[in-house]
């Protein structure tokens, strides 16, 4: 069985290794020596300025819109995870969609504008399957209306635009570290943001609002990552580069291969991490066709992302015409760092007929 995406696990006496650390310790949570160790690592490998590791990638987002005191209207984007759009209702705002680019497949800059209104606080965007939003053209238009700026950078590890780490663009960038992520920590996640000065603030919302042990400097949530998980990264951090190296492999196959169909269109200037290879059919129904035809061999892909957020049953319903086109037509590859060749040919050939 080939799924759209199989978790790397590195060698379990690496695994082990690390984890004996904190069996030493005596210590597997509240911010032990891994977690600790795992942040400047992470800081180093990306070159950001601040990260703080959490529990998943969910609650970066809420923390993110809470602790920039964000009320009424989020702008977002409908073609994303769930967890976007969710996560701005859970916090009491209000998702309104901006439709998105048909190539690049993320919100579409050049309709934010007529969007905003006197109770627009913010933009919430996701630099979709890690290809990064016109971050440029949306700060300018945040900086003109005075508005916050959030990525959720889910399947963004490891990418750069124009030279710098994507995490750095925006007031805040949102990472998850799900076992489905190109780098993760079974569960995990992390915030990352360039303003030193909101470093007490997000650390203060993502645990508990503790100021010291016996002081609260405001409302917070637990939403710390354990030594556990961090032991997991650890572990797995060394061999990003080389699973990087086999997706850029096996996207390049795919797109020989599959020339016939469009897939994204990665923005210029950036040094892409291959996190996921979508395809477009030309119908709905040449896609459902197409993926019992490799369901039956074995294969599962993923319709991702479907359905298009604007549909969800908590929200009111408004068209978003390329969003929902592009959702309906979408199929996410197989893509995995031990993904054999041979299997890309079949399933190459399966997609055709
Ligand atoms: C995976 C994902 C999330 C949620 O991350 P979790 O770690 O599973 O909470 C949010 N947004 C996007 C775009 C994702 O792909």
């Amino acid at each position: 069985m080939t799924n759209v995406t199989k978790t790397f696990l590195p060698p379990l006496d690496e695994y082990n290794q690390i984890l004996k650390q904190a069996w030493d310790a005596g210590w597997i949570t509240n911010r032990g020596t891994l977690v600790l160790k795992l942040e400047r690592e992470l800081k180093d490998f990306l070159n950001v300025s601040n990260v703080i590791a959490l529990t998943n990638g969910t609650l970066p987002l809420q923390i993110a819109i809470k602790a920039l005191k964000l009320s009424g209207e989020i702008i977002t984007t409908p073609f994303s995870y769930v967890a976007t759009t969710s996560s701005i209702v859970w916090e009491g705002c209000e998702p309104v969609f901006v439709d998105i680019h048909p190539e690049f497949l993320t919100i579409d800059e050049s309709r934010i504008e007529e969007a905003i209104t006197p109770k627009t606080t913010a933009i919430l965007a996701t630099h979709v399957f890690g290809n990064p939003c016109a971050v440029e053209e949306i700060q300018t238009i945040a900086g003109k209306y005075g508005l916050k700026v959030i990525y959720d950078a889910a399947h963004a590890f490891g990418v750069t635009f124009k030279g710098k780490s994507i995490f750095e663009y925006g007031d805040v960038s949102t990472c998850s570290f799900h076992a489905t992520k190109l780098f993760h920590t079974g569960e995990g996640g992390a915030l990352f943001f360039r303003d030193d000065q909101m470093y007490e603030t997000y650390f203060y919302h993502h645990n508990f609002g503790h100021k010291g042990k016996e002081d609260f400097q405001g409302v917070g949530i637990n939403a710390k990552m354990s030594e556990l998980q961090a032991a997991m990264g650890l572990a797995v951090l060394p061999y990003v580069p080389s699973l990087i190296d086999s997706r850029i492999k096996i996207v390049k196959h795919y797109h020989q291969e599959l020339s016939q169909f469009n897939s994204i269109k990665i923005r210029e200037g950036t040094k892409w991490n291959c996190s996921y290879f979508p395809i477009l059919f030309e119908s709905e129904a040449q896609l459902i066709e197409s993926m019992k035809r490799l369901n039956g061999k074995g294969i599962y892909p993923r319709r991702y992302f479907y359905p298009s957020l604007n549909k969800l049953s908590y929200i009111n319903y408004d068209p978003m015409f390329v969003s929902e086109d592009i959702a309906s037509r979408i199929l996410c590859l197989p893509i995995a760092h031990d993904l054999d060749m041979t299997v890309v040919d079949n399933i190459c050939k399966w997609i055709k007929g």
